[in-house]
């Protein structure tokens, strides 16, 4: 795994304030074609074209790659919902399109990424992995994402309380799967 960083880990600069407090991690499906290393040049537009309200998140995966575009304790804008851009950390699946450029088995290398950084990050902010730190979009916002895990590990069950938190419990155990990383593993997470 290769881990990038933008300019905002290198300079005083950064686009928001700090969490009030970092209590867990929202796994989205970004339902694009675009692999992590995309989105640097994708971000560099929506910074150009002064767009950043349109939404970004801390860190963009791939199973190759993970693009770390803005620091994991500040605030960021990846669920069109306050309290949670404030709370919790956004990790972007990439390449979630559905009938994109990704077979379901190829889409599921990328989740399986997204579920050891959650698990990272978790450890890092010392939480644990349960409902209250691993959340889906659609808890915080009128969205289908994440469509692509929806529709592989739900077959595209209704939205209703149940289904998210079954799909939430697909995350927690897969997170849980990891063993306790060391302060060094630890150094990569932006
Ligand atoms: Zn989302």
């Amino acid at each position: 795994m290769e881990h990038i960083y933008s300019k905002f880990y290198s300079q005083f600069e950064i686009i928001t304030e700090l969490k009030t407090e970092v209590l867990g991690v929202v796994l989205h499906d970004d339902a694009e074609n675009y692999a992590a290393k995309d989105y640097i040049e994708w971000l560099q537009n929506r910074i150009a074209r002064g767009e950043l309200e349109k939404g970004w998140a801390c860190v963009y995966v791939d199973k190759n790659t993970c693009y770390w575009f803005h620091p994991s304790q500040n605030i960021e804008w990846h669920c069109g919902h306050t309290f949670a851009n404030a709370h919790y950390i956004g990790i972007e699946r990439c390449q979630s399109k559905i009938g994109g450029i990704l077979s379901d088995e190829d889409f599921m290398e990328n989740e399986e990424a997204s579920f050891k950084i959650a698990a990272m990050l978790l450890q890092k902010y010392k939480l644990p992995v349960n409902r209250e730190t691993v959340k889906l979009h659609k808890m915080f916002y009128d969205t289908e994402c994440p469509a692509r895990a929806w529709e592989i590990h739900l077959k595209n069950a209704p939205t209703n309380q149940q289904n998210m938190q079954k799909l939430q419990d697909y995350f927690i155990e897969k997170i849980r799967a990891y063993d306790l990383f060391t302060e060094e593993e630890l150094i990569v997470l932006g």
